[in-house]
């Protein structure tokens, strides 16, 4: 496989700018890596869109939400769930400290009322739903989430835990959809003044299962997904930092979201990958912030 980032600096990062750890797939931030991810987040928040409502949320959300949310039908094997021991004092005491009777620890877990949220956008549709009717034009909410998945491959920018900051947008088909492009476009000019090679393609989202298949070719063929692409570990398979999703229906019927005009609410949102978008950062321009372009610097206030 080619690409234009040499090994030296694809392993510079993956083994001192972040500091990997015992599991795969999770790592330390370091503080110029920190750095980076603050002027990003800088960046997009001066492109936030006028009136937008900010807010912020735990790595954690309800089951029972995520569960209607229709997650499990789509992402079973991405799911993380939150357990903790359940039992007598007695039984606890015995699984964790004595190791009783050959049995593990693991075996006294049962699920909680949790599980560690995949995407961040997941908590704003009952929230908004909750309030009543959204104007035909539409209303933005500016969401960020650290995000789980059960990632297998632990290529560079395949994380299990990573930073999701979303623009999510709640209106009118058209409105939805307008907001879906607008951002496409926006996008591209981020990626322009940060440097960053890209392309942007249509995309779909890993769907479990057979059945999962035939779901991302409809994605694809209705146009539903777009990534933005930037080699990282290869030219022929580049990684997407940043996705621009128009779900139609889909939280709209879920969670009784309506217009004021009574129809059913459509909705979109635009996702950067703060962690992705900072490694494809330090791939493209290297490891000494210093030696960045200037133009890239001063876009990330650095
Ligand atoms: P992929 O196609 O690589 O699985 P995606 O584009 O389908 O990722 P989305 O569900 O659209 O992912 O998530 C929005 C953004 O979150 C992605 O564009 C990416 O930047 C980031 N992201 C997704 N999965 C990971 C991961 N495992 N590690 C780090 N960042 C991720
Ligand atoms: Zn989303």
């Amino acid at each position: 496989m080619s690409t234009h980032v040499s090994t030296e600096r694809l392993e510079a990062i993956t083994s001192s700018i972040l500091q990997p750890t015992a599991a795969n797939g999770v790592q330390g931030r370091t503080a110029v890596f920190e750095d980076v991810i603050g002027g990003l987040t800088a960046l997009i928040t001066r492109h936030r869109p006028i009136g937008a409502e900010v807010l912020r949320f735990p790595p954690v959300m309800s089951r029972a939400l995520l569960e209607k949310s229709g997650y499990l039908k789509s992402f079973p094997h991405l799911l993380g769930c939150v357990s903790s021991m359940t039992g007598t004092e007695a039984k606890i005491r015995a699984l964790v400290e004595g190791r009783a009777d050959g049995q593990e620890w693991v075996e006294a877990l049962a699920a909680t009322d949790l599980v560690l949220t995949p995407a961040a956008c997941y908590q704003v549709y009952p929230i908004v739903a909750a309030r009543g009717d959204v104007s035909v034009s539409g209303t933005v909410v500016d969401v960020e989430s650290y995000c789980f998945r059960r990632e297998t491959s632990s290529e560079l920018g395949r994380m299990q835990a990573f930073r999701m900051r979303e623009y999510v947008c709640i209106g009118a088909p058209e409105t939805a959809l307008e907001f879906r492009e607008a951002w496409k476009a926006r996008a591209e000019n981020l990626a322009t003044q940060l440097g960053l090679p890209f392309t942007l393609a249509p995309a779909s989202d890993p769907f479990f299962g057979r059945a999962g298949k035939l779901m991302a070719v409809n994605q694809v063929e209705q146009a539903l997904k777009f990534e933005l692409l930037i080699p990282v570990n290869s030219e022929e398979a580049p990684t997407a930092c940043m996705s621009f999703n128009y779900h139609q229906d889909h939280f709209g019927t879920t969670w009784g979201l309506r217009t004021d005009d009574g129809a059913v609410a459509h909705t979109a949102c635009a996702a950067f990958g703060l962690d992705r978008l900072t490694i494809a950062l330090f791939a493209t321009h290297g490891l000494d912030l210093e030696a960045w372009p200037r133009s890239v610097r001063d876009a990330l206030g650095l």
